[in-house]
């Protein structure tokens, strides 16, 4: 299996103090802790700082949005070469909060995919489809739609630099987690069609990560699946302790 992947999404949460604390001490835990790869999302605001606390260290910093134009006339929003230069490393792209509270769509997120690699983020993309969608058993038009729509445009050597998140949005801060099985089902159906379209060896070596409800007590359910490379933690990456607790039994 490939090094999974864990990340901590804080959400709009957290004062900057609290998030400079969490930094320095998740620092001190996870040195030497090769085996994972560790980050955390903070809200833009602390992204210098605690960039600044993880430098030369294995966890890395993503941002949790950006806009997809690098720079202009746009009150209120923050460019990729912005993020690049205050040390971030990766940025959420597509989260469903945005798609769902803010209304953005796939030709917005899929611009910002492609912004963000031009200026060497690596893009998380986020999709999953919302609990009216599966009930209907909409759950892989959705998906395939999401993903296709996502990444148009992305060749076959920029792939590589990016990360797919499956976050049933029903599964979102609801408690309810997709079941270890449900979660793998979608992950294989995102894999095979990254394998038609970027072929096989492309699409096994890419990480596909799950978010929605992840806690300590089912993760090592979800993280033994063959489709699970990785976890996307809401709520329970807030505290440290909970957070931790997580990645020591990924371990
Ligand atoms: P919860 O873990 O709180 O359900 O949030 C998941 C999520 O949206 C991570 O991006």
């Amino acid at each position: 299996k490939k090094r999974p992947i864990i990340l901590g999404n804080w959400k709009m949460n957290k004062s900057l103090k609290e998030g400079v604390q969490y930094a320095r001490s998740l620092k001190a835990a996870i040195a030497g802790k090769t085996w994972i790869m560790c980050g955390i999302c903070p809200p833009y605001v602390f992204l210098k700082d605690i960039c600044a606390i993880l430098e030369g260290s294995t966890i890395c910093v993503s941002a949790q949005n950006m806009h997809s134009e690098a720079s202009g006339a746009f009150t209120g929003e923050i460019a990729a070469p912005m993020l690049k230069e205050v040390g971030c490393s990766h940025v959420l792209v597509g989260h469903s909060e945005r798609r769902h509270i803010f209304g953005e769509d796939d030709f917005f997120i899929n611009d910002k995919i492609k912004k963000a690699i031009s200026f060497e983020l690596v893009p998380i993309l986020c999709i999953g489809e919302t609990l009216e969608e599966r009930e209907a058993g909409n759950t892989k038009d959705i998906v395939l739609r999401q993903l296709k729509n996502g990444l148009r445009g992305v060749g076959i050597e920029l792939i590589k630099c990016i990360i797919i998140a499956y976050e049933p949005v029903w599964a979102i801060g609801t408690g309810r987690t997709a079941s270890p099985e449900q979660a793998n089902e979608v992950h294989s159906f995102i894999r095979t069609i990254l394998s038609e379209d970027y072929g096989k060896d492309i699409a096994k070596k890419l990480s596909i990560i799950y978010g929605g409800s992840v806690k300590a007590d089912n993760t090592e359910a979800l993280i033994h699946q063959p489709e699970i490379d990785g976890l996307l933690v809401g709520g329970a990456s807030l505290e440290l302790e909970s957070f931790l607790t997580i990645i020591e039994v990924v371990q």
